[in-house]
């Protein structure tokens, strides 16, 4: 193994770092690692910067996502789709996401898919990252070879093969491309259709339909609002209720909210929890992704095991592997670029040995803790990544690593602005935001000189 963290401070060095990925999470890591002076080559196997975002009409020929041999189709994003968040929030630390004086561009402040695809390849651009992304290239295996302590990575253009070796590999594969589906009692024998949410593109196909959406995130939220305009009815069976209230939706004749599915019949009915049933024609799984690295052969010292991606400290790095594997991107239910920008800040200062980890015994007893933390309080293993409240702390943790200012206190008022808009106004909250003073406060961060928002501790060049 390479030299292993925890010791005295060493001389900064600059490595050859892997980047798996080229969506928001690798292109910041791309920046992040060259300013910290690392050299580095990103892997993308699509043909553009913007992972999740750059949005595509195709589907994956099954449309559940269970055939492992289906040629997989990367995104997951739905031809509507406009973003959950206020785009100030989400913009990175000093490449803010404001709306550009372009009317090929999208001013709204919760904009569509291709508005934030576009702020992805501004960045890109505007931080040379392009040059450093190797397009087309699918990365199908990463494997530590002892005898040189690197990593040697296979890669895939079209049907050329190549290995090369690196210091240190970072994943940013993303998490939202591999379908995790319930198991509806009795699916085997009901006559209906099923498809996962990483499927469905436009509501075109649903026309006259009875359909049954199993989750309540977002994505169950906008679709069956976007089916209740063409379907017959539509039916969302949810664990749990955030905005609404169970039963037929007060803004829709055709909408209803029910308890889970206790089970599915012959007959194609699909009878809830609540005693209600009907009669329906298709199911869509809105019920989440797992993690999946299918190229990463560390011998057991990361798993998945419940979408518990681990043991990782602090959700990037496997304390036996560290800091030579990480990974940027785990935690959900956050605003998302700006921690990637943190997370990234911090492999590259601990690469260089500007930042010092803990020994691999004392990142170990930390993870434990975290696991034993979440057994405690009830979290199951499933929601191990989540942070939602606990993102603060976090990212405050990760800035204080970084020795860069922690997250702006309006990003975060943003994003519990945007849960009580969603409760206010839950058919329109995207349209109806009341809390103009933040948005306000956002461009005045955004004009103060770059030397106000970033401390001495950064490297920048
Ligand atoms: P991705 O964007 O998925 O990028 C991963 C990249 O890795 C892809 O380009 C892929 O091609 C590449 N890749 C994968 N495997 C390989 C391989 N083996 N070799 C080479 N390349 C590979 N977040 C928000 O902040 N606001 C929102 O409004 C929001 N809306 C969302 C809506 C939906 C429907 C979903 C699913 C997620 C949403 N998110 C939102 C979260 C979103 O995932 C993040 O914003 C972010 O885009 C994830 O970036 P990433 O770089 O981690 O992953």
């Amino acid at each position: 193994m390479p030299q292993s963290p925890g010791h005295a401070p060493q001389p900064i060095v600059s490595r050859h770092v892997a980047v798996i990925g080229a969506g928001a999470a690798g292109i910041v890591t791309a920046r992040e690692l060259r300013r910290e002076g690392h050299s580095v080559v990103v892997f993308e196997r699509g043909d553009q910067v913007g992972g999740l975002w750059v949005y595509t009409p195709n589907v994956e020929s099954d449309p559940i996502g269970l055939d492992p041999t289906r040629a997989t189709v990367h995104s997951s994003v739905y031809r509507s789709l406009r973003t959950n968040l206020p785009r100030d929030s989400m913009g990175f630390s000093d490449y803010p996401f404001v709306a550009k004086d372009d009317p090929d561009r999208d001013p709204r402040l919760f904009p569509g898919h291709r508005e934030v695809m576009m702020y992805l390849q501004d960045f890109a651009r505007e931080f040379g990252i392009d040059e450093l992304v190797r397009f087309e290239t699918e990365v199908v295996r990463v494997g530590f070879v002892e005898e040189e302590e690197k990593w040697k990575i296979k890669s895939k253009q079209r049907h050329k093969e190549t290995d090369e070796i690196f210091d240190a590999v970072v994943v940013c594969n993303g998490h939202y491309t591999q379908p995790l589906v319930s198991h509806v009692p009795g699916i085997n024998k009901w006559p209906g259709k099923q498809m996962h949410s990483h499927n469905y593109r436009d509501p075109k196909p649903f026309q006259d339909q009875v359909v049954v959406l199993i989750g309540n995130s977002s994505s169950a939220f906008d679709i069956s609002r976007e089916l209740a305009g063409v379907a017959k009815e539509v039916h969302i069976a949810a664990r749990t209720v955030k905005y609404e209230t169970f039963g037929k939706q007060p803004a829709y004749d055709n909408l209803w909210l029910h308890l889970m599915i206790k089970n599915v019949c012959e007959d194609g009915s699909v009878h809830f929890q609540d005693g209600s049933f009907v009669i329906a024609n298709i199911i869509i799984h809105c019920t989440g992704y797992k993690y999946h690295f299918p190229f990463l052969e560390t011998n057991g010292f990361v798993i998945v095991d419940d979408n518990r991606v681990g043991p990782l400290y602090k959700h990037i790095f496997p304390p036996a592997l560290a800091p030579w594997l990480s990974f940027v991107g785990i935690p959900f239910q956050v605003i998302t670029f700006p921690m990637f920008e943190l997370q990234s800040k911090w492999i590259a200062g601990v690469l260089s040995n500007r930042i010092t980890l803990p020994s691999q015994e004392e990142m170990m007893e930390d993870v434990k803790a975290f696991y034993s933390s979440l057994e405690a309080s009830g979290t199951p293993k499933r929601a191990t990544h989540a942070l939602d409240d606990k993102q603060v702390k976090y990212n405050n943790w990760l800035a204080g690593q970084c020795g860069c200012p922690a997250y702006e206190d309006w990003r975060m008022e943003m994003y519990y602005a945007t849960v009580k808009g969603r409760l206010a106004h839950l058919e329109s909250y995207r349209d109806e935001w009341e809390t103009q003073h933040l948005v306000l406060q956002a461009y005045e961060d955004f004009i103060k000189p770059a030397s106000n928002q970033v401390s001495d501790g950064c490297v920048f060049p």
